[in-house]
């Protein structure tokens, strides 16, 4: 998560009611959310468009056409608990995409923000580092360490066939969720086509087209560059913003974060005061 995707819910609801009052595709970016909260932002997503699968939309946009309206659902990381997610996406009929970083894939250990108390002020710190440097650091500070209070914290291969098995996309989000930009091209391709390969590897399958969320969103003009030269057919940021915009470049797609409880906004919208004052105001 960045400070963009901290955009608290009171930003960026407002946002998600005007895009979808004006019928405008969107893209939305979740991470670890309570299914109760899932299923709570779902029901209300529901009520103003239908969900559409990634790959739908991407094929869309590819084919130079705006994609339908409705809410295209994201998941970042690769978190055990997404698992736990799987029946209220059933049940509100969604197919989702989920982006995972494959450093924890199989493994117990946590993603170098994942144990830490205070994950926006290490980032702030670490993103200053050169990639090697920044690898070094994330082991030796014991970021990545396995904890003893907890038997692992992402996803397991097994898991990961089970997602797809439910219809729902795989998508990449780099090996050891770095900030790409402060990366010289050729350690984007290692990050991108390590996360490609175990992916692919996991659900024994070559059949997985490149789409990829950019961690924390980081990306700069050097970066798109190196995913198209990979291939890569979309690429989503945090940027806010509708698939209906001109000029939108496949490889920089905007997205709207939506996160859960530790978001101040949230508790306001699980009373649906939001939703109300919301809908009061533009519907
Ligand atoms: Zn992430």
């Amino acid at each position: 998560m960045n400070s963009l995707a901290k955009r608290s819910l009171h930003t960026v609801w407002p946002l998600v009611m005007r895009l979808s009052r004006h019928r405008k595709p969107c893209v939305i970016g979740l991470h670890n959310p309570r299914p109760e909260n899932l299923d709570a932002i779902l029901r209300t997503l529901s009520d103003f468009g239908c969900f559409v699968p990634y790959e739908r939309m991407a094929d869309e946009l590819l084919t130079g056409k705006t994609p339908p309206p409705g809410f295209v659902v994201t998941f970042d990381d690769g978190y055990a608990e997404n698992m736990d997610l799987l029946e209220v996406l059933a049940n509100h009929r969604c197919q989702a995409m989920f982006f995972v970083s494959t450093a924890t894939l199989d493994r117990p250990n946590p993603l170098w923000f994942m144990n830490t108390p205070d994950p926006e002020r290490l980032k702030a710190r670490l993103r200053q580092l050169p990639y090697h440097a920044f690898l070094s650091e994330i082991e030796e500070s014991g970021l990545t360490k396995r904890a003893p209070n907890r038997d692992r914290f992402g996803l397991t291969t097994a898991e990961l066939r089970t997602i797809r098995s439910h219809g729902h996309g795989i998508g990449i989000h780099t090996h050891n969720h770095v900030f790409l930009s402060s990366l010289s091209p050729a350690d984007v391709e290692e990050e991108i086509q390590t996360c490609s390969k175990l992916l692919r590897d996991a659900l024994a399958s070559n059949d997985l087209p490149l789409h990829v969320a950019y961690p924390d969103g980081n990306h700069d003009a050097q970066v798109v560059q190196t995913m198209l030269s990979l291939g890569a057919l979309t690429a989503v940021t945090t940027n806010p913003g509708s698939l209906a915009e001109a000029r939108l470049n496949p490889l920089a797609l905007p997205r709207v974060m939506l996160d859960d409880d530790e978001y101040p906004g949230y508790a306001a919208f699980k009373t649906g005061s939001i939703y109300k004052r919301m809908k009061r105001q533009h519907i």
